[in-house]
């Protein structure tokens, strides 16, 4: 069975998670659910693997996304009728604390299910909305996003990869790079410039490109960490049917900004997974001796993890404050870019103390693996001189 053939499928509806369901029966009912479902073997393989998965662990985390969509979990802020279960905020904070309490991965297609899948909702038609939604949410199919360009990164608008619409099809040439899974998609969210008149956040549009059409070329990129995950995408007199667009024509900026305010239950992943790694980090270094006395009562040592507890901790608290503000009605403003910059400074420094403290130990595998990768974290979802400019400007009322 083809997962694109629209008709190969049928959306399970769940029952939707109101307030009569208690946070504490929710908890209670999903504990019990990863029990019986998050098993050793799953757990095992998904250890170590993060953004960058390796073939065979991004293979399992898919066999786990299924499960989940099966179960309603997948996505329990969704509408029913896309196969969520129209949760409130409350709901989907319980469900991302329980899952980082046992380090259960969510679903593989993360930016898709958090980006690309509200903004379906929000601009797609009926058609595009049951033909993408639900194998994106069970994994069946794997979406990447493609925004980033050589010349154009922190400065979206200067994107120049063009579409041409020429009868009832769009003709894309161009180049996107940074494409996150890009080698692994079968489906691509693709901004396109449409119009070389219109001042430049006007003239872009959004298309649902299938990965399969002739002309595209994706090569994977290999970073210093060693891995694959993610790829420069080439594309040469690629034709698209016109369907593909999501929204109208020239409005895909709309597309881009209205849509990357969703995910607001995620932050509290953020700061429960670098809690998380804290504790591991703790944990090693009172077991593993260092000539003859634990790692951790070495005073450098104690005075290091100190460090890092006050900035995971500082984390937690900058995040549940805008949760605070969330649950309230509140928008989310500028203090995404605090969030962002503390997570990333207190991931990097997670990393840098574990190879301090626990030496050899960690100079391979999961710690070496986190060491490399967490650079990273300084440039996606915005860079850390971009979001000072924000905290700057909008926060701090800075001059430009
Ligand atoms: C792990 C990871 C996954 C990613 N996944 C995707 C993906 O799936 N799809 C996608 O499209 N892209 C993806 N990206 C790309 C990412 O969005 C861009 O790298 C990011 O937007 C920065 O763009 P750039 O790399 O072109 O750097 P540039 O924007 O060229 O910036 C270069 C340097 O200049 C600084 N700078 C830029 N503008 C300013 C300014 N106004 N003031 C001060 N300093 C400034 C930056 O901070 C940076 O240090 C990913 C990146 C990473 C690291």
């Amino acid at each position: 069975m083809n997962p694109n053939t629209p008709s190969a499928f049928a959306v399970p509806r769940f029952r939707a998670l109101r307030h009569e369901t208690t946070l504490h029966e929710f908890r209670f009912e999903l504990r019990a659910w990863l029990a019986a479902n998050f098993t050793a073997d799953i757990e095992a393989a998904v250890q170590g693997s993060g953004y960058a998965d390796a073939d065979d662990s991004f293979a399992v985390k898919r066999r786990w996304n299924a499960t989940l969509a099966d179960a309603g979990y997948a996505a329990i802020g969704w509408p029913v009728e896309f196969g969520g279960r129209a949760a409130g905020l409350q709901h989907q904070l319980a469900l991302n604390e329980e899952f980082a309490f046992v380090g259960a991965p969510g679903p593989v297609n993360s930016i898709g299910v958090a980006n690309i899948a509200p903004a379906i909702m929000q601009y797609g038609t009926s058609q595009q909305q049951h033909q993408f939604l639900w194998p994106m949410l069970r994994g069946d199919t794997i979406w990447s996003q493609g925004m980033s360009e050589p010349e154009a990164g922190s400065d979206l608008a200067s994107l120049a990869c063009r579409a041409e619409l020429v009868g009832d099809h769009f003709v894309v040439n161009g180049q996107k790079t940074w494409n996150s899974n890009g080698h692994r998609a079968d489906w691509c969210q693709l901004y396109v410039r449409t119009n070389l008149e219109a001042p430049r956040h006007r003239g872009i549009s959004a298309l649902l490109v299938d990965m399969g059409t002739p002309g595209i070329e994706a090569r994977p990129i290999r970073t210093m960490a060693g891995d694959t995950g993610f790829s420069e995408l080439f594309f040469t007199n690629v034709r698209i049917p016109r369907s593909a667009l999501l929204g109208e024509i020239d409005q895909g900026w709309s597309v881009a900004t209205n849509t990357l305010s969703h995910e607001r239950a995620g932050v509290a992943s953020l700061y429960l997974n670098t809690r998380r790694t804290f504790d591991r980090l703790l944990a090693t270094a009172t077991k593993l001796n260092v000539s003859g006395t634990r790692a951790v009562d070495s005073p450098i040592a104690r005075n290091e993890l100190m460090r890092r507890y006050i900035e995971v901790r500082n984390l937690e608290f900058i995040a549940k404050r805008t949760l605070g503000a969330a649950l309230q009605g509140r928008a989310p403003g500028a203090e995404g870019s605090i969030i962002k910059l503390a997570w990333s400074q207190a991931s990097q420094a997670l990393s840098r103390t574990a190879i301090e403290i626990l030496g050899i130990e960690a100079m391979s595998g999961r710690w070496a693996q986190e060491l490399l990768s967490s650079t990273s974290l300084s440039i996606a979802g915005g860079t850390t001189e971009v979001n000072k400019n924000i905290i700057g400007e909008r926060v701090l009322g800075l001059p430009r």
